[in-house]
């Protein structure tokens, strides 16, 4: 164990974590010692087995059922860790989903699922959790955004809207914050191997990894340790979208 946080009710609050890129970035921090919050919308069974795992690492991990995209339900997780005496000293916004479809096909619904799911929650839970961390001077926020909220990308224009909406978000909290001694970053992933991507056919997933120069997608296992070394980096690093994509974009 290293870099464990002083307090014994600090956790490490990660959004979406059970399975892909949220799964192993509660299994690192796991396995560096940090006690965890972890949250998905409704799959309890993987979350349980993420719990379990990151338990049998030896450290604190409390799992809840919270879907990000809805206020309501960011606040009665406050109140219930509020309840536990639990404070948060880091966020790993990660929780979201794509759409896939042409603008003229994206329903009212489906835009206002990815634009809650993928953007507004990360102001829901940084609105929620902030005072704790400015309470104590110190944290680190990474969210978790895409290549495409850097470029944009053709059927994906709901999704690339979010991401791009996250980016500004980072960019200006990270201003917002800086004074307090929390770093506030993105990381945009470009294409990472987790069950987002499995509508691949053999044939696309093949193309996809042509045309990255490095040949394949991205793992969630170093997706997760990227994350984690920001969070044990000095929070003068802040505001920072930093693109992981194999040279692709
Ligand atoms: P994934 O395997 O599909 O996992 C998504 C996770 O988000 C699941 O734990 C899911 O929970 C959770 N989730 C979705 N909606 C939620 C909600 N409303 N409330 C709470 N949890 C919710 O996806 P991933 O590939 O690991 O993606 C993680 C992040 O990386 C996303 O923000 C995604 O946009 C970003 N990203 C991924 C890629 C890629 O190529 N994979 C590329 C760029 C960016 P349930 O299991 O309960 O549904």
């Amino acid at each position: 164990m290293k870099n464990k946080p002083a307090a014994s009710n600090d956790y490490v609050l990660v959004t979406g974590a059970s399975r892909g890129i949220g799964k192993e970035t509660a299994l690192t921090f796991a396995s560096h010692g940090y006690d965890l919050i972890i949250l998905s919308r409704h799959n309890i069974e993987k979350l349980n087995e993420v719990k379990a795992a990151a338990e049998q690492a030896g450290v604190k991990c409390l799992s809840f059922l919270t879907d990000v995209s809805d206020y309501d339900s960011v606040l009665l997780l406050k109140q219930q860790l509020q309840e536990m005496q639990v404070s948060v000293s880091t966020i790993i916004n990660n929780a979201g989903i794509s759409f896939f479809g042409l603008l003229q096909d994206t329903g009212i619904r489906d835009w206002e699922q990815v634009i809650h799911t993928n953007l507004s929650s990360c102001f829901y839970i940084c609105k929620t959790f902030i005072p704790q961390m400015i309470a104590r001077q110190s944290g680190h926020i990474i969210n978790i955004s895409s290549v495409w909220g850097n470029t944009g990308a053709a059927c994906e224009v709901a999704y690339s809207a979010s991401k791009g909406g996250v980016n500004a978000f980072t960019k200006a909290l990270a201003k917002e914050l800086a004074p307090s001694g929390i770093s506030v970053n993105a990381i945009a992933c470009g294409a990472i191997d987790t069950e987002m991507n499995s509508r691949l056919s053999p044939e696309e997933r093949q193309q996809l990894e042509y045309e990255i120069p490095s040949g394949r997608m991205g793992t969630a296992a170093e997706t997760a340790e990227l994350i984690y070394s920001i969070t044990v980096s000095t929070p003068y690093l802040t505001g920072q979208i930093i693109t992981l994509d194999g040279g692709w974009t």
